[in-house]
């Protein structure tokens, strides 16, 4: 019997999860099917739940997102300490009744930004915009990477300030890396004057197309700035290509974070280059 995954969302048509995971499972020899479903805005529980019940073999695992990231974390039964610190679940197992969740965005972002994208974060200086699940997921896996700086920055400064003070024992955990979130919280225009060497845009703002109020000085000489969207041009990725800064889209992310939630569901860990040049086109 083939074991059964899925990736929840709504929408999800969008996703590319149904075919990195197939290609996982081709270059690995597992016998799996990945489908994404939509679920509606207010049954995700129901849908997990039905997912489980149905189908020809047995239902082994899930993948989250928009906007159920939060639910999931509170329908699993058990969770790791990563997806404690994030707050949010992406990676659901199913177990003998038992749900464990896992969060793999921030095991995803570090491998592609190290593994992929030569960017160590060790002694950078870092922005990271957005103060949503992606950058509550990102937090603590930067920080375990000793950067010089990091700096949380959101449209809504209050809630950067909050998220802020939510990971201040981990940044105080941390010698060497300042906690850089103003008391008042960092907004886009109180950034003038600072520098940094890798911006990570976690906002959603490019879904929509609208353009951060950033200032241009925020992007270092040889600055890396990461797009977490995938898929599409962004004003984001404009504003950093024109301040010279090297850039690059999520769909690395995409794809390690992927590999790292079919790691923990087949215990094999496939090759993502080959799956990143296929999706990509190159
Ligand atoms: P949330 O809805 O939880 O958070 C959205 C964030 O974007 C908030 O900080 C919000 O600010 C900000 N924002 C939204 N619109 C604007 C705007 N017009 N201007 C400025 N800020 C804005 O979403 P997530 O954190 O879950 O996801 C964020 C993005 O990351 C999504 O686009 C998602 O696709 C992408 N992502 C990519 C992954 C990958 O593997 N590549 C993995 C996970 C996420 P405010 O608080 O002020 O409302």
């Amino acid at each position: 019997m083939t074991d059964r995954y899925a990736v929840f969302g709504n929408p999800i048509g969008h996703s590319k999860s149904p075919r990195i995971h197939s290609l996982f499972a081709a270059q690995t020899g597992q016998d799996i099917s990945y489908q994404a479903i939509v679920a509606e805005r207010e049954g995700f529980a129901a849908a997990i739940s039905a997912f489980i019940a149905a189908g020809d073999g047995p239902a082994r695992g899930a993948n989250v997102t928009v906007p159920f990231k939060e639910e999931a974390f509170r329908l699993a039964t058990q969770r790791t300490p990563r997806a404690e610190a994030a707050g949010a679940v992406n990676t659901l197992t199913f177990d003998a009744g038992a749900i464990s969740g896992d969060n793999t965005d921030g095991a995803g972002l570090i491998r592609d930004l190290t593994h992929n994208l030569g960017c160590d974060p060790a002694g950078r200086r870092i922005l990271l915009l957005g103060a949503g699940g992606a950058a509550r997921g990102v937090i603590l896996p930067l920080l375990l990477e000793n950067p010089a700086e990091l700096v949380i920055a959101n449209r809504n400064e209050e809630t950067a300030a909050r998220l802020a003070l939510e990971f201040a024992d981990s940044f105080a955990r941390l010698p060497g890396c300042a906690l850089s979130v103003k008391p008042d919280g960092a907004s886009f225009p109180g950034l003038g004057g600072r520098q940094f060497d890798l911006v990570i845009n976690a906002t959603s703002a490019g879904l929509s197309g609208a353009v951060l109020p950033l200032p241009t000085s925020v992007f270092a000489a040889r600055c890396l700035a990461y797009e977490m969207v995938y898929g599409r041009a962004t004003p984001f990725m404009q504003q950093a290509r024109e301040a010279g800064a090297r850039v690059t889209d999520g769909l690395g992310m995409l794809v390690e974070q992927a590999a790292e939630a079919f790691f923990i569901w087949r215990g094999v860990r496939p090759h993502t280059a080959p799956v990143l040049a296929a999706l990509s086109g190159k």
